[in-house]
Protein backbone atom coordinates (compact mmCIF):
# COMPACT_ATOMS: atom_id res chain seq x y z
CA UNK A 1 0.00 0.00 0.00
CA UNK A 2 3.05 2.77 0.87
CA UNK A 3 4.68 1.68 -2.12
CA UNK A 4 1.34 2.09 -4.77
CA UNK A 5 0.77 5.41 -2.60
CA UNK A 6 4.40 6.67 -3.42
CA UNK A 7 3.95 5.55 -6.84
CA UNK A 8 1.13 7.75 -7.18
CA UNK A 9 2.46 10.64 -5.77
CA UNK A 10 5.10 10.36 -8.17
CA UNK A 11 3.19 10.02 -10.66
CA UNK A 12 1.34 13.23 -9.63
CA UNK A 13 4.62 14.71 -9.57
CA UNK A 14 4.95 14.85 -5.66
CA UNK A 15 8.70 13.56 -6.26
CA UNK A 16 9.51 14.84 -2.62
CA UNK A 17 6.61 14.01 -1.11
CA UNK A 18 6.69 10.83 -2.50
CA UNK A 19 10.49 9.75 -1.34
CA UNK A 20 9.28 11.07 2.48
CA UNK A 21 6.15 9.12 2.56
CA UNK A 22 7.29 6.51 4.39
CA UNK A 23 9.29 8.23 6.67
CA UNK A 24 6.29 10.50 7.45
CA UNK A 25 4.39 8.05 8.18
CA UNK A 26 6.56 6.87 10.61
CA UNK A 27 6.75 10.01 12.61
CA UNK A 28 3.16 10.76 12.24
CA UNK A 29 2.38 7.39 14.39
CA UNK A 30 5.12 7.93 16.75
CA UNK A 31 3.84 11.34 17.66
CA UNK A 32 -0.02 10.73 17.02
CA UNK A 33 -0.49 12.96 14.30
CA UNK A 34 -4.03 13.15 13.06
CA UNK A 35 -4.48 12.59 9.24
CA UNK A 36 -4.57 16.44 8.70
CA UNK A 37 -1.32 17.08 10.10
CA UNK A 38 0.11 14.47 8.75
CA UNK A 39 -1.10 15.43 5.40
CA UNK A 40 0.12 18.77 5.75
CA UNK A 41 3.41 17.86 6.83
CA UNK A 42 3.91 16.05 3.93
CA UNK A 43 2.43 18.95 1.66
CA UNK A 44 4.82 21.10 3.35
CA UNK A 45 8.04 18.82 2.76
CA UNK A 46 7.21 19.21 -1.03
CA UNK A 47 6.88 22.45 -1.34
CA UNK A 48 9.37 23.75 1.03
CA UNK A 49 11.57 21.66 -1.61
CA UNK A 50 10.27 22.98 -4.24
CA UNK A 51 11.03 26.72 -3.14
CA UNK A 52 14.49 25.64 -2.41
CA UNK A 53 14.79 24.43 -6.09
CA UNK A 54 13.52 27.04 -7.86
CA UNK A 55 15.81 29.58 -5.60
CA UNK A 56 19.15 27.32 -6.04
CA UNK A 57 17.79 27.90 -10.21
CA UNK A 58 17.60 31.65 -9.89
CA UNK A 59 21.12 32.01 -7.77
CA UNK A 60 23.07 30.07 -10.36
CA UNK A 61 21.34 31.75 -13.56
CA UNK A 62 22.36 35.19 -11.97
CA UNK A 63 26.16 34.32 -12.22
CA UNK A 64 26.84 36.45 -9.19
CA UNK A 65 30.88 37.06 -8.80
CA UNK A 66 30.34 36.39 -4.85
CA UNK A 67 27.17 36.04 -2.28
CA UNK A 68 28.46 38.77 0.15
CA UNK A 69 25.07 40.53 1.25
CA UNK A 70 24.09 43.19 3.15
CA UNK A 71 25.12 41.75 6.18
CA UNK A 72 28.51 42.10 5.15
CA UNK A 73 28.60 45.54 4.02
CA UNK A 74 29.89 48.25 6.94
CA UNK A 75 28.07 51.35 6.23
CA UNK A 76 30.46 53.12 8.78
CA UNK A 77 32.91 52.97 6.61
CA UNK A 78 31.47 53.73 3.29
CA UNK A 79 31.05 57.34 2.70
CA UNK A 80 28.16 58.55 0.86
CA UNK A 81 26.14 55.10 1.43
CA UNK A 82 23.05 56.20 3.19
CA UNK A 83 21.80 53.05 4.98
CA UNK A 84 18.23 54.10 4.88
CA UNK A 85 18.16 54.59 1.33
CA UNK A 86 20.15 50.81 0.83
CA UNK A 87 17.25 49.12 3.49
CA UNK A 88 14.95 50.96 1.48
CA UNK A 89 16.46 49.24 -1.99
CA UNK A 90 16.62 45.71 0.09
CA UNK A 91 12.55 45.59 0.26
CA UNK A 92 12.53 45.42 -3.46
CA UNK A 93 10.24 48.20 -4.58
CA UNK A 94 12.64 49.10 -7.19
CA UNK A 95 11.74 45.41 -8.63
CA UNK A 96 8.11 45.64 -9.40
CA UNK A 97 8.54 49.66 -10.37
CA UNK A 98 11.03 48.77 -13.08
CA UNK A 99 13.57 51.38 -10.89
CA UNK A 100 17.29 51.39 -11.69
CA UNK A 101 19.98 51.86 -9.53
CA UNK A 102 23.66 53.31 -10.12
CA UNK A 103 25.87 52.96 -7.91
CA UNK A 104 29.13 55.29 -8.89
CA UNK A 105 32.18 56.32 -7.13
CA UNK A 106 35.87 54.95 -7.17
CA UNK A 107 37.39 51.78 -7.37
CA UNK A 108 36.84 49.23 -4.16
CA UNK A 109 34.47 51.43 -2.29
CA UNK A 110 31.55 48.86 -2.49
CA UNK A 111 29.65 49.24 -5.74
CA UNK A 112 30.00 45.28 -6.38
CA UNK A 113 29.33 44.47 -3.48
CA UNK A 114 25.60 46.21 -2.86
CA UNK A 115 25.36 45.29 -6.41
CA UNK A 116 25.58 41.87 -5.07
CA UNK A 117 23.74 42.32 -2.35
CA UNK A 118 20.67 43.55 -3.66
CA UNK A 119 20.43 40.95 -6.41
CA UNK A 120 20.82 38.70 -3.55
CA UNK A 121 17.71 39.77 -1.97
CA UNK A 122 15.60 39.87 -5.78
CA UNK A 123 16.55 36.46 -5.67
CA UNK A 124 15.29 35.56 -2.64
CA UNK A 125 11.95 37.38 -3.09
CA UNK A 126 11.51 35.22 -6.05
CA UNK A 127 13.00 37.38 -8.93
CA UNK A 128 15.06 36.38 -11.64
CA UNK A 129 18.73 38.58 -11.91
CA UNK A 130 21.33 38.26 -14.25
CA UNK A 131 24.77 40.04 -13.80
CA UNK A 132 27.30 41.28 -16.03
CA UNK A 133 29.91 43.58 -17.15
CA UNK A 134 29.82 46.01 -19.54
CA UNK A 135 32.88 44.49 -21.34
CA UNK A 136 31.32 41.20 -21.03
CA UNK A 137 28.08 42.14 -22.51
CA UNK A 138 29.62 44.25 -25.17
CA UNK A 139 31.62 41.20 -26.09
CA UNK A 140 28.61 39.01 -25.92
CA UNK A 141 26.46 41.33 -28.47
CA UNK A 142 28.95 41.88 -30.79
CA UNK A 143 27.72 39.38 -33.50
CA UNK A 144 24.50 38.71 -35.00
CA UNK A 145 22.54 38.50 -31.47
CA UNK A 146 20.92 35.69 -31.19
CA UNK A 147 17.09 35.32 -29.70
CA UNK A 148 18.67 33.28 -26.24
CA UNK A 149 21.71 35.74 -26.22
CA UNK A 150 18.89 38.97 -26.01
CA UNK A 151 17.14 37.12 -23.84
CA UNK A 152 19.43 36.68 -21.28
CA UNK A 153 19.83 40.25 -20.75
CA UNK A 154 16.24 41.16 -21.29
CA UNK A 155 14.17 38.62 -19.79
CA UNK A 156 15.23 39.17 -16.28
CA UNK A 157 13.33 41.29 -13.64
CA UNK A 158 17.28 42.52 -12.58
CA UNK A 159 20.26 43.12 -14.96
CA UNK A 160 23.26 44.35 -13.38
CA UNK A 161 25.83 45.85 -15.59
CA UNK A 162 28.71 45.83 -13.44
CA UNK A 163 32.24 48.32 -14.14
CA UNK A 164 31.11 50.86 -16.87
CA UNK A 165 33.75 52.94 -17.20
CA UNK A 166 37.22 51.06 -16.88
CA UNK A 167 37.07 50.87 -20.65
CA UNK A 168 36.04 53.28 -23.34
CA UNK A 169 33.19 51.48 -25.33
CA UNK A 170 33.67 52.00 -29.25
CA UNK A 171 30.51 52.52 -31.21
CA UNK A 172 29.22 48.69 -31.25
CA UNK A 173 29.34 48.38 -27.52
CA UNK A 174 27.96 51.83 -27.49
CA UNK A 175 24.95 51.12 -29.27
CA UNK A 176 24.32 47.60 -27.74
CA UNK A 177 24.30 49.43 -24.19
CA UNK A 178 21.66 51.72 -25.36
CA UNK A 179 19.53 49.24 -27.18
CA UNK A 180 19.54 47.57 -23.61
CA UNK A 181 18.91 50.54 -21.54
CA UNK A 182 15.84 51.12 -24.20
CA UNK A 183 14.33 47.99 -23.99
CA UNK A 184 14.50 47.55 -20.27
CA UNK A 185 13.32 50.89 -19.98
CA UNK A 186 9.89 51.03 -17.97
CA UNK A 187 10.02 47.38 -17.75
CA UNK A 188 12.77 45.29 -15.48
CA UNK A 189 15.13 47.21 -13.72
CA UNK A 190 19.38 47.71 -14.29
CA UNK A 191 21.83 48.15 -11.34
CA UNK A 192 24.91 49.99 -12.76
CA UNK A 193 28.30 50.51 -10.99
CA UNK A 194 30.43 52.42 -12.65
CA UNK A 195 33.99 54.59 -11.52
CA UNK A 196 32.88 57.61 -14.14
CA UNK A 197 30.70 60.61 -12.99
CA UNK A 198 27.90 60.91 -15.77
CA UNK A 199 29.65 63.71 -17.08
CA UNK A 200 32.15 61.84 -18.34
CA UNK A 201 30.02 59.23 -20.24
CA UNK A 202 29.95 61.21 -23.21
CA UNK A 203 34.21 60.81 -23.54
CA UNK A 204 33.86 57.41 -22.32
CA UNK A 205 31.44 56.07 -24.72
CA UNK A 206 32.92 59.13 -27.64
CA UNK A 207 29.68 60.16 -28.76
CA UNK A 208 27.96 62.45 -26.44
CA UNK A 209 24.41 62.51 -28.53
CA UNK A 210 24.26 58.49 -27.63
CA UNK A 211 25.34 59.23 -23.75
CA UNK A 212 22.68 61.95 -23.71
CA UNK A 213 19.91 59.53 -25.14
CA UNK A 214 21.25 56.06 -22.41
CA UNK A 215 21.25 58.64 -19.51
CA UNK A 216 18.30 59.76 -20.54
CA UNK A 217 16.07 56.99 -20.05
CA UNK A 218 18.56 55.14 -17.41
CA UNK A 219 18.21 57.75 -15.04
CA UNK A 220 14.58 58.77 -15.74
CA UNK A 221 13.32 56.51 -12.63
CA UNK A 222 16.54 55.87 -11.04
CA UNK A 223 18.47 56.11 -7.57
CA UNK A 224 22.11 56.99 -7.66
CA UNK A 225 24.49 56.41 -4.95
CA UNK A 226 27.81 58.01 -4.60
CA UNK A 227 30.39 56.31 -2.74
CA UNK A 228 32.78 58.18 -1.82
CA UNK A 229 36.04 57.31 -0.03
CA UNK A 230 38.68 55.07 0.22
CA UNK A 231 39.12 51.57 -1.28
CA UNK A 232 37.89 48.55 1.47
CA UNK A 233 40.69 46.59 -0.72
CA UNK A 234 43.20 49.13 0.39
CA UNK A 235 42.44 49.20 3.54
CA UNK A 236 43.52 46.04 4.15
CA UNK A 237 46.39 45.88 1.83
CA UNK A 238 47.84 48.80 4.12
CA UNK A 239 47.25 47.19 7.24
CA UNK A 240 49.55 44.27 5.32
CA UNK A 241 52.02 46.69 4.57
CA UNK A 242 52.04 47.55 1.30
CA UNK A 243 51.31 51.53 2.50
CA UNK A 244 55.41 51.14 2.48
CA UNK A 245 54.90 51.04 -1.27
CA UNK A 246 52.70 54.70 -1.96
CA UNK A 247 53.09 54.19 -6.05
CA UNK A 248 51.60 50.37 -5.77
CA UNK A 249 48.61 51.63 -3.01
CA UNK A 250 47.76 55.04 -5.52
CA UNK A 251 47.85 52.86 -8.79
CA UNK A 252 45.19 50.58 -6.93
CA UNK A 253 43.40 53.79 -5.49
CA UNK A 254 43.28 55.10 -9.18
CA UNK A 255 42.24 51.66 -10.40
CA UNK A 256 45.36 51.93 -12.84
CA UNK A 257 47.80 49.13 -13.76
CA UNK A 258 51.19 49.84 -11.61
CA UNK A 259 53.58 49.87 -14.35
CA UNK A 260 57.26 49.96 -12.05
CA UNK A 261 59.59 52.85 -13.22
CA UNK A 262 63.37 53.21 -12.91
P1 LIG B 1 34.05 48.29 -6.21
O1 LIG B 1 33.08 47.49 -6.99
O2 LIG B 1 33.53 49.63 -5.78
O3 LIG B 1 35.37 48.41 -6.92
P2 LIG B 1 33.90 46.08 -4.37
O4 LIG B 1 32.45 46.06 -4.08
O5 LIG B 1 34.41 45.03 -5.31
O6 LIG B 1 34.36 47.53 -4.87
O7 LIG B 1 34.69 46.01 -3.00
C1 LIG B 1 36.05 45.58 -2.91
C2 LIG B 1 36.18 44.61 -1.76
O8 LIG B 1 35.99 45.31 -0.54
C3 LIG B 1 35.14 43.50 -1.78
O9 LIG B 1 35.73 42.35 -1.22
C4 LIG B 1 34.03 44.04 -0.88
O10 LIG B 1 33.31 43.00 -0.28
C5 LIG B 1 34.83 44.86 0.14
N1 LIG B 1 34.11 46.04 0.61
C6 LIG B 1 34.04 47.25 0.00
N2 LIG B 1 33.38 48.14 0.73
C7 LIG B 1 33.00 47.49 1.86
C8 LIG B 1 32.28 47.86 3.02
N3 LIG B 1 31.83 49.11 3.20
N4 LIG B 1 32.06 46.90 3.97
C9 LIG B 1 32.53 45.64 3.81
N5 LIG B 1 33.24 45.23 2.72
C10 LIG B 1 33.48 46.14 1.76
MG1 LIG C 1 33.41 46.49 -8.80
Amino acid sequence: MVELTAALLCELGLNQASARLEAAIEAAMAKEESYLEFLSGLLAHETDARRQRSYDTRLKMAALPHHKGLGDFDFDFAKGVDKKTVTELSHLGFVSSATNICFLGPPGVGKTHLAVALCLEAIAGGHSVYFTTMAKMAADLSGVPTPAKVRKYLGPKVLVIDEIGYRPLDGRAGSTFFEVVSERYETGSIICSSNKSFTEWGSLLGDAVLATAILDRLLHHCVVVNIRGESYRLKDRKRQGIAAHPEVADAIEKGVVYTPGN
